[in-house]
């Protein structure tokens, strides 16, 4: 499934993210006020369960979120650019960091790190990217959940290119991929076009 979420800020703020001349500051808080709004969506349909409490007028039932409940997966270093947004919306979660890059020549994945929370195989795990291009991060991330037993994965981008989301539906079309936007495609960098350029050189400031 692929949902692109709808929402007149998401639209507001992602036109303000492509512009070309904003603060690495206000990248990154755009980047993490996008994400709040997408957590929002992806988290909508939770599984609840009705407990008791004590309410200043007595004994109620309310709802809360059943079982163990939801690692982010944040991949490096993009990926870090949301994590406060999603964070805000589920303080309690458990990070999970995959760290792949590519390969300036090949554009082929480099893993390079990887540490789960243990409990993974119980866990819904988000991947969080700002971008997804090729979709090979994506896959790789994805591989590496599956191998540790994870069973519920979302994807969660603020821009996506076709490539990559058919990439990821060939690959894992049990994985429901929510999005801000689909772009037009790739360029032979395969930086996706118009796209917001290298996301993790702009949330960090490193260029
Ligand atoms: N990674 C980025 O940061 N930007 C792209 O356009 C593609 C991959």
């Amino acid at each position: 499934m692929i949902q692109i979420v709808k929402h007149a800020l998401i639209r507001h703020k992602l036109g303000l993210l492509r512009q070309k001349n904003i603060s690495t500051q206000d990248f990154r808080r755009l980047s993490n006020e996008i994400a709040i709004l997408m957590m929002a969506e992806i988290t909508k349909d939770l599984p609840t369960e009705d407990v008791k409490i004590t309410c200043w007028s007595g004994d109620i039932k309310v709802e809360q979120v059943r079982g163990k409940k939801l690692t982010l997966v944040p991949i490096m270093r993009a990926g870090f650019g949301m994590l406060d947004g999603c964070l805000a919306l589920v303080p309690n979660a458990k990070i999970s960091i995959i760290g792949a890059h590519r390969d300036e020549q090949s554009f082929e994945t480099v893993p390079y790190y990887a540490k789960l929370t243990p409990d993974i195989d119980q866990r819904l795990a988000i991947i969080i990217d700002p971008m997804l291009a090729t979709g090979g991060t994506a896959v790789h991330a994805i591989n590496v959940l599956k191998k540790a037993g994870c069973k519920n994965i979302k994807g969660l981008f603020i821009v996506s290119a076709p490539q990559g989301m058919q990439h990821m539906q060939r690959t894992h079309p049990d994985v429901d991929i929510f999005t801000a936007a689909i772009d037009d495609g790739l360029d032979t960098n395969a930086y996706i076009l118009p796209g917001l350029g290298d996301a993790g050189d702009r949330i960090l400031g490193t260029k």
